[in-house]
């Protein structure tokens, strides 16, 4: 009986990659029908078989930015909804954002909805006697829902990413007294600790317990309230992996992204965004050995185009991002030859409330000196 399984699953693996490599094809042939009404926008934790086709490679930010510059009319996004979403609020009207799977989403995302946020609103303004607006601003990460974007907007606030996460503090602290951070509480605690914070003043909020779980103390003493939100590929790195990376190569250097928890960024090296992951290791002096704390499709990038450099992963395990790796070339090829058709299929729109307030937001963001 397991014979009969493993040989069934062998059969379908096969067929898979059979079909796979006949989407190599397929893509190549939709593309050259839609020539450049079409551009595909890849993030750097996208599966190689599927990042050859991008256009532009980046995080979310970048690549919604150079979405809205080009002339294309489709946007097809290789990454995850809420970065399709981005590239809606920040693209032209006239183009059309596509996601090639609709189940690529975002676990960290999930894990923060505006439902949940308008009532922790409701619960902070119950303790601290005051619209919640005249005394706290609301900072969401890029990696959030469209509609929570419109929601700092709407409330004074601004988005921010790993790369400015501090100047976003710097200026929510310059306008309010306490900050609403979401959904990573990684970012906002690693952010904040830099700062000079003490912990006792960032405070986690728990969307599933009454008041987030904390004393009206705690609330009206901290500075900045974490929502509890995580992602689920960067909280993976511990900091035993470092300690494990140190005792083997003492000359190592580690460098890890922010979202990974405060344990781990406290004995790294180097911290910041994928862009300066990657830059850290483009710079760096052959022979010279990089540990590094993100996603491993970038890692192993990194890997195979510096092969006079040590570049591993931080982790002894696979840290993927599986939500991402639902895009395949089979989806890619589905939507390009759909489009080569004449028809949409996935796109991806945004309430034009929504867009205008997630708008507001972002522009809050690129007004605040890096
Ligand atoms: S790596 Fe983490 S934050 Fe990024 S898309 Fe995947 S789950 Fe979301």
């Amino acid at each position: 009986m397991e014979n009969v399984i493993s040989s069934a699953v062998m059969t379908d693996h096969e067929t898979l990659i059979e079909q796979e490599q006949a989407a190599i094809e397929r893509i190549r042939a939709a593309r050259r029908v839609l020539g450049d009404q079409v551009v595909i926008l890849g993030h750097h934790y996208q599966r190689d078989e599927v990042i050859q086709f991008a256009d532009f490679q980046g995080d979310s930010y970048q690549l919604s930015r150079e979405g809205a510059k080009v002339a294309a009319k489709y946007i097809v996004f290789a990454g995850v909804h809420f970065m399709a979403e981005s590239a809606v609020i920040l693209g032209r009207d006239d183009q059309t954002v596509i996601l090639p799977n609709m189940q690529a989403g975002c676990s960290m995302a999930d894990m923060a909805n505006l439902e949940q946020v308008l009532s922790a609103w409701v619960e902070l303004e119950d303790v601290l006697g005051d619209n919640p607006a005249n005394i706290i601003t609301p900072i969401t990460y890029m990696n959030s829902t469209a509609d929570l974007k419109a929601f700092v907007g709407e409330n004074g606030g601004t988005v921010c990413t790993s790369s400015n996460a501090r100047g976003a503090l710097e200026w929510a602290f310059a306008q309010r007294e306490k900050v609403f951070f979401f959904p990573d509480q990684h970012l906002g605690r690693n952010t904040g600790k830099r700062m000079g914070l003490p912990l006792e003043q960032m405070v986690l909020w728990n969307p599933f317990k009454p008041y987030g779980g904390l004393t009206d103390g705690q609330i009206r003493g901290a500075r900045i309230i974490l929502w509890q939100g995580h992602c689920s590929v960067h909280q993976q790195f511990r900091p035993e992996h470092v300690d494990l990376w140190r005792r083997h190569h003492p000359d190592v250097h580690i460098l890890v992204h922010p979202e990974c928890a405060m344990e781990v960024v406290d004995k790294a090296d180097y911290i910041g965004s994928t862009a300066y992951i990657i830059k850290m290791v483009e710079n760096a002096l052959p022979g010279s050995k990089w540990a590094v704390g993100t996603e491993i499709h970038l890692v192993n990038r990194l890997k195979n185009a510096h092969p006079d450099k040590m570049v591993e992963s931080l982790s002894p395990f696979s840290c993927l991002c599986s939500t991402m790796y639902r895009i395949s070339p089979i989806d890619l090829a589905n939507v390009l030859e759909n489009l080569a058709a004449g028809r949409v299929v996935n796109p991806i729109t945004v309430p034009p409330d929504i867009r205008r307030n997630a708008k507001l937001a972002l522009d809050r963001m690129l007004a605040i000196p890096k």
